[in-house]
């Protein structure tokens, strides 16, 4: 059963939480604030609701997870959101990292291969006031009907970068992923700086369930 409620106590360990990422080097203010705007005891089951401010990734059912906080917060630094810009998440997941992108004011549309995962995000999302585009399918070939997007964040381990994806980016778009192995991937950033030249910049390391599909793992 979900609990729709965000009492003081929530409010507080929210507040805590928002200290522990700005410990840990997140400085974004509006990212730090849409984390405190969005309830993330909403997104788990009663069973673990008491470590939904627990800077960690949590399971969310079908083998999948909730992103850390942490990763959350520091992918949608480098995805940098100007409000109204088109977003694709490839990943839904529990729908956390969509609501966080709706918040920064971004036009969201999201992705998610496991059919259980995306009928039950579609579901919620709407209930606590989050609207976003959701579709189910293979994100790691992306979303051609709907591109061009200023961004596009991957919330899975990609083993390379699905060359499709940054054909569907506009020209200054930004391509957030996590690249590696099965289990630890370097997150990369890549600037389209034009049609042909693509800025490559690397961060720390991080650990994603796997991107499937056809550009995924198999
Ligand atoms: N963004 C999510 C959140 O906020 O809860 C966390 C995502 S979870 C770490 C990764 C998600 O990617 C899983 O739900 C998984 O089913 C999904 N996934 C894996 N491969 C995919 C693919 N090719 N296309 C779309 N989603 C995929």
């Amino acid at each position: 059963m979900l609990k729709l409620e965000d009492s003081y106590l929530h409010k507080g360990k929210r507040r805590e939480l928002i200290r522990t990422l700005r410990n840990k080097g997140i400085s974004n203010e509006a990212i730090l604030e849409a984390i405190n705007n969005v309830p993330r005891h909403f997104f788990f089951d009663s069973a673990l609701l008491s470590h939904a401010y627990e800077d960690k990734a949590f399971p969310i059912g079908e083998g999948q997870t909730i992103s850390q906080p942490y990763t959350v917060a520091f992918q949608s630094e480098l995805l940098n959101v100007v409000p109204g810009e088109k977003v694709l998440e490839i990943g839904t997941g529990s729908g956390y990292q969509a609501g966080i992108l709706y918040c920064l004011g971004a036009k969201v549309h999201t992705i998610e291969f496991n059919k259980t995962l995306y009928e039950r995000t579609k579901r919620f999302l709407p209930k606590i006031g989050v609207r976003v585009k959701h579709y189910h399918g293979d994100g790691s070939l992306g979303l051609p009907e709907q591109a061009p997007f200023d961004k596009i964040i991957v919330t899975a381990g990609a083993p390379v970068v699905p060359k499709t994806l940054l054909l569907q980016l506009k020209i200054g778009g930004v391509l957030v992923i996590p690249v590696g192995d099965r289990k630890q991937q370097q997150m990369l950033k890549l600037t389209k700086q034009t049609s042909k030249k693509i800025l490559k910049e690397t961060f720390d390391n991080f650990s994603f369930v796997p991107l499937l599909g056809d550009e995924g793992w198999e």
